[in-house]
């Protein structure tokens, strides 16, 4: 391994790879991904693959709206196929105090572009004739939201990055992180030291515990998240769009000839357990059973547990960290990160290369906001 780079980017999930991707496009090549495991298999793995364009703030719903552009052409620019199926995202509401907050949600969507729409339970029964309306008044629905391969997707940005010249090396965590008087000088490995003037934490659920090797508080926090998914099932159309219950979470969309589906217990505090729980499992099966009644028939066919990388505004940190000069960092996407990837690439590019983002106003999202009690809540957290 190389001792000396341009920039570290520590973890090679969706936005090490990318950010590392944007690096080197703006002429930014030496740069060295540092990865404990290996490409991926971090948060990105587990997730449910959704992106949509669908919150609650301008900087969430713009960077969601730059991201879908590219997932639209990846395989263009990257040259992989992502299996992006946009079939909408389609959001239930059960209690009438939401509509207000949805409805103003719209008008700021579609505002910046975005073509979703209120759907009335009529609406509801032709875009999904398979799910309970007894107790929904009303909806949301994007036709341009949907999902596709998350694990495609970062490899395809690792290896443009390679492509570029970029390092990645996998197997090789991050112990400490070096600073001599108030600057980052660099990283340590168990393979050796690296330095560089300029390292970007990207380190999903970790993140706290790499900030604080620079003695920096990064408030991120790892919550379980259970997923689980269907053997090949007739019994409804692989035409469904993304399903979601927003009140208790539940939500399931076509996968692989079967149906990917989950519920967050959010109850659950904090954990570092990744095993799946089976009493969750039959609370989600039972859930999801009296939502779309068809899914009685249908046989489980594996589940497995992830870790949402959760802030206490659910919005992630970008930016500079406030400690060491040089150390910043692209974490905390509190669930809803894999999709914005693209756009959180280029951002954080731009703000280490140029100062600021052009387009999209990140500053909502500093690293400071919390220290300072200016939190960026996020309303549609799933
Ligand atoms: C069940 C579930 C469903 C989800 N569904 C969706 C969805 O539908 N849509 C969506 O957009 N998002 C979804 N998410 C959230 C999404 O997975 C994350 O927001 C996103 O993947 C975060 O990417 P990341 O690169 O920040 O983190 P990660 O993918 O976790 O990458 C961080 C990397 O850093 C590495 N690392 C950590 N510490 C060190 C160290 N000391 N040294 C070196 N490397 C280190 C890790 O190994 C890891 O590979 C879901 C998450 C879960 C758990």
């Amino acid at each position: 391994m190389k001792s000396t780079a341009e920039a570290v980017v520590i973890g090679a999930g969706i936005m090490g790879c990318a950010i590392a991707h944007a690096l080197a496009e703006r002429g930014l090549t030496d740069v060295l991904v540092l990865e404990r495991d290996q490409i991926g298999r971090g948060a990105t793995a587990d997730a449910a693959g959704g992106v949509r364009q669908q919150f609650s703030t301008e900087t969430n719903i713009r960077l969601a709206r730059e991201s879908i552009r590219v997932w639209e052409t990846f395989p263009q620019r990257f040259g992989r196929d992502i299996g992006l199926r946009q079939q909408g995202y389609l959001f239930l509401l059960t209690d009438p105090a939401e509509e207000p907050v949805f409805r103003q949600n719209l008008a700021l969507q579609n505002g910046l572009g975005v073509p979703s729409r209120w759907v009335t339970p009529e609406e509801i029964a032709q875009i999904n004739p398979h799910v309970v309306l007894d107790d929904v008044y009303g909806g949301t629905f994007c036709p341009e939201d949907g999902w596709c391969d998350t694990f495609g997707a970062t490899i395809g940005f690792a290896q443009a990055a390679r492509a570029l010249g970029v390092r990645i090396e996998e197997d090789t965590p991050v112990t400490g992180i070096t600073t001599d008087r108030g600057r980052v000088t660099g990283v340590r490995t168990e393979q050796g030291e690296v330095s560089a003037p300029l390292v970007v934490i990207a380190a999903g659920p970790q993140t706290r515990q790499v900030g604080a090797m620079a003695g920096v508080d990064l408030p991120i926090d790892p919550y379980r998240r259970m997923s689980f998914i269907t053997e090949p099932f007739a019994a409804l159309p692989q035409s469904l769009p993304m399903t979601i219950d927003f009140a208790t979470g539940l939500y399931f969309h076509p996968e692989s000839r079967g149906f990917l589906f989950g519920m967050a217990d959010r109850d659950e505090p904090s954990t570092t357990d990744k095993t799946v729980d089976e009493s969750w499992m039959a609370a989600t099966v039972e859930a999801l059973v009296a939502r779309a009644p068809a899914f009685e028939e249908a046989g489980i066919l594996r589940g497995w547990a992830g870790f949402y990388e959760v802030t206490p505004d659910d919005n992630p940190l970008l930016g500079w960290t406030g400690g060491p000069e040089g150390l910043a960092v692209a974490a905390g996407f509190s669930g809803h990160g894999f999709m914005q990837g693209p756009a959180i690439g280029r951002c954080m590019a731009e703000l280490l290369l140029d100062g600021a983002p052009s387009g999209i106003d990140i500053a909502p999202f500093r690293p400071s906001r919390f220290a300072e009690g200016d939190l960026a809540q996020e309303h549609n957290v799933i």
